[in-house]
């Protein structure tokens, strides 16, 4: 049996990047009507994580926010003038929803793909009853097929400094395939179900409800997996149309990976079978990524329920 403290503050983030809309609308939405988003257990706060890149309905201004959620940028009370748009929001953030503030306990961060991965939640951690739970109960109750992605890993080039580090608790809700600048209805509704089924989970959490010990399947990040390049470090070769859409399909040896601009078929030559996420996302282009090699795993969820004293 784990246990955890009571949820009192749950902070919701849209616009983390500029140009995911549903986030974005959402949030807008919730700034003017907080009680849709409302629990009588605990406090909810929605909140425009990036609004200068909203504005401009760009990623971001200088620098990815969600990789700077950082110890060093932590530590910060006043970032350098000179330092990126982006490190003084991940300071700002930290004063009032992280550690230097009011410490919230949950973070739900809404993020739009343009891969085709559904209604994918993704955690940081193996460790945490808390999140483990909730992630279990949007994949039983919320009606929806929920991929899980768990980006814990020991490679260091991988570590996030992502938004839920900000909480006590965190998750994402990386919705897609939608382009960016795009809004798409059917998203936005399925992105905002998802955000109520956590809420519910939390409020039945203060309120005691005992959740059982469960196994949850998981995609756990292996590597990352770039384009073919030429000497200029320019594109030679594209996501082959057999694997594009695929995510969460296995790739076996063999399997057709990309396809060269003369057309030549380029195979995945690992040992093993993986499970592609994130492929051919708009985004990644300039981080090196056509996709992210992942493996399934099944997760035992202790039970959890919250601590009385
Ligand atoms: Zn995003």
């Amino acid at each position: 049996m784990s246990t955890a403290h009571v949820v009192r503050r749950v902070a919701v983030f849209g616009g983390t990047h500029g140009n995911e809309m549903s986030g974005v609308y959402l949030v807008k939405r919730w700034l003017q009507n907080q009680e849709a988003i409302t629990r009588s257990s605990f406090l909810t706060v929605p909140c425009i994580a990036n609004p200068h890149a909203v504005e401009r309905c760009r990623r971001y201004i200088d620098v990815d926010l969600n990789r700077q959620f950082t110890q060093e940028h932590f530590s910060m009370d006043f970032p350098p003038s000179t330092a990126p748009y982006e490190v003084h929001r991940a300071v700002e953030l930290n004063k009032k929803f992280g550690a230097k503030g009011e410490a919230f306990d949950v973070i739900i961060d809404l993020h739009n793909t343009t891969s085709n991965m559904g209604n994918c939640l993704i955690i940081g951690s193996s460790m945490d009853s808390f999140t483990l739970q909730m992630v279990k109960y949007l994949v039983q109750r919320s009606g929806l097929v929920c991929p899980v992605f768990l980006t814990e890993n020991t490679v260091p080039q991988l570590e996030m400094a992502d938004s839920k580090r900000l909480g006590v608790h965190g998750i994402s809700l990386e919705l897609g395939a939608q382009p960016q600048g795009v809004l798409l209805a059917d998203i936005y509704l399925r992105h905002e179900r998802l955000v109520h089924t956590c809420l519910d989970f939390i409020h039945k959490f203060n309120q005691g409800e005992v959740f059982p010990p469960e196994t949850l399947e998981v995609y756990r990040i292996l590597h990352v997996v770039d384009y073919p390049r030429n000497n200029d470090n320019d594109l030679s070769a594209m996501v082959h149309p057999e694997l594009q859409d695929k995510d969460w399909h296995p790739l076996k040896p063999g399997d057709p990976m990309f396809l060269t601009l003369d057309g030549e078929t380029i195979k995945y030559e690992g040992d093993s079978t993986v499970y592609p996420a994130f492929i051919n996302e708009a985004a990644y282009y300039e981080k090196g990524i056509a996709f992210w090699a992942t493996q399934k795993e099944t997760l035992n969820v202790t039970e959890l329920q919250v601590k009385t004293n």
